[in-house]
């Protein structure tokens, strides 16, 4: 069996962020990553793609250009955890020791939980921006939509980037009104949940937006099933008792995002909580029975917002206390919870959604942090960017180092 000093499982976020943090620590540590695609993808700005203000192509890299330098490429996927015996198996079968483990796979898109769903996604008027190659549908159907009906949903939360189905319908609308077209589109935005946002402070100013836009909000409604040819989408509604009742709605353009769990091979390991997210403690992110395991990203139990913003400030931290666990030392960092959602409420406007655990608010600026602003659309489309490609991937941790006020969303 082959050994590494630290393994991390998942190229993304956060596998690339920590090994590249850990190696600006200890540039001896010997790191792989294990990773099966071959691609790296900035998946906050998928959102601005389907509003047909980023290109696609600027949103995807060669995973060979984003592991860093010095760092191990296993290319393969992991498909079980042994952390008695302190291996992972790769689905061929192949066992790999470690000296200490980091796991961030990401989440799970369940595309299979919406009966019919598979079949006609990326057709039909069925799109998604949870999907690099959906986006691009998305700005299709919304460019050539003139009038009819157009359905955003949202699944039972937790959902990575819990503002983008809003940021769907928001950028979708702006478009339309823009164009004249709104008042011809009946816009309905279908949500899971009993609220629009988890947090309370920003929801009157997220349902200003709705209102701009005349979409009809439900809650506790569910996307359930749809048939794409038939154009006709099913809704599971929760009733003030507690019963459930089904309604058909028929749509000319349906954006759907999927529901969301932590990947099967994470839920069934001895390692997840019962929720099947892997078992880490919120500060230190280690995990809280195998002390040579940490995690970080959206695969993470931390009760934080999934998203890279959180990753940002999560990675300088796992890999300060890996490399204290390295040193046979206690963690001795710690994660605050920040989280944050850019949330784009119209073009060139941005409600910048800051918060830690708890929903408490944690503005970076000193500033409203309820108003939509054009400053913070810049930092959205051009600041961000750069930030997540240039520092973020590099290990370079401007405002995000451990001690830092690290609060600027990817
Ligand atoms: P990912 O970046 O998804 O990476 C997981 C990696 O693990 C992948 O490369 C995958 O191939 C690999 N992997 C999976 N299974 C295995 C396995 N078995 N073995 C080995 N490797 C495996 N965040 C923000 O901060 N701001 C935003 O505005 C924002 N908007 C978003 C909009 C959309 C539409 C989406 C989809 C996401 C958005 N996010 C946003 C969320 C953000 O992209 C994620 O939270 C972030 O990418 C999480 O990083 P991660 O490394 O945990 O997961």
């Amino acid at each position: 069996m082959r050994t590494v000093e630290v393994l991390v499982v998942g190229g993304g976020a956060a596998g690339i962020a920590v090994a590249a943090s850990l190696l600006r620590r200890r540039s001896e540590a010997a790191v792989a990553i294990v990773e099966p695609q071959d691609k790296h993808y900035y998946q906050p700005a998928w959102t601005l793609v389907a509003g047909g203000l980023f290109d696609p192509s600027k949103t995807e890299r060669p995973m060979r250009h984003c592991i860093p330098k010095g760092v191990q490429w296993i290319r393969a996927s992991v498909a079980a955890f042994d952390p008695a015996g302190n291996a992972v198996v790769l689905d061929d079968g192949e066992r790999i020791g470690y000296r200490v483990l980091v796991i961030c796979p990401g989440l799970q898109l369940n595309w299979h939980a919406i009966e019919g769903l598979p079949e006609t996604l990326g057709r039909n008027g069925v799109t998604s921006n949870y999907r690099f190659e959906l986006a691009s549908y998305t700005w299709q159907l919304v460019r050539t939509l003139r009038e009819g009906a157009a359905i955003f949903t949202q699944p039972p939360m937790p959902i990575k980037c819990p503002a983008a189905p809003l940021k769907a319908l928001y950028l979708s609308s702006d478009i339309w009104r823009r164009r004249g077209t709104l008042g011809r589109i009946e816009v309905k935005l279908n949500i899971s949940g009993a609220a629009l946002f988890s947090v309370p402070l920003f929801v009157p100013a997220l349902l200003n937006y709705v209102d701009r836009y005349n979409a009809a909000l439900s809650l506790k409604t569910t996307l359930a099933a749809i048939d794409g040819p038939a154009r006709k989408a099913w809704f599971e509604i929760q009733n003030e008792d507690g019963s459930v009742r089904r309604v058909a709605e028929s749509f000319d353009m349906i954006h759907v995002v999927p529901p969301q769990s932590a990947p099967d091979f994470v839920r069934r390991s001895p390692l997840a909580n019962g929720e099947g997210w892997v078992d880490v403690d919120p500060a230190t992110l280690r995990h809280r029975r195998y002390d040579n395991v940490f995690s970080l990203g959206d695969a993470c139990s931390a009760p934080c917002t999934k998203t890279a913003a959180a990753v940002r400030k999560q990675a300088p931290v796992v890999a300060t206390n890996i490399a204290a666990q390295l040193s046979n030392r206690q963690p001795c960092t710690t994660y605050d919870g920040y989280g944050s959602c850019p949330i784009v409420v119209e073009r060139g406007k941005v409600l910048l959604a800051e918060f830690g655990y708890g929903g408490t608010p944690m503005a970076t600026f000193p500033l409203d942090p309820v108003k939509p602003r054009r400053s913070f659309w810049f930092m959205k489309r051009y600041i961000l960017p750069f930030v997540y490609w240039h520092l973020m991937m590099t290990g370079r941790e401007v405002l995000a180092g451990p001690t830092g006020p690290a609060r600027i969303a990817p």
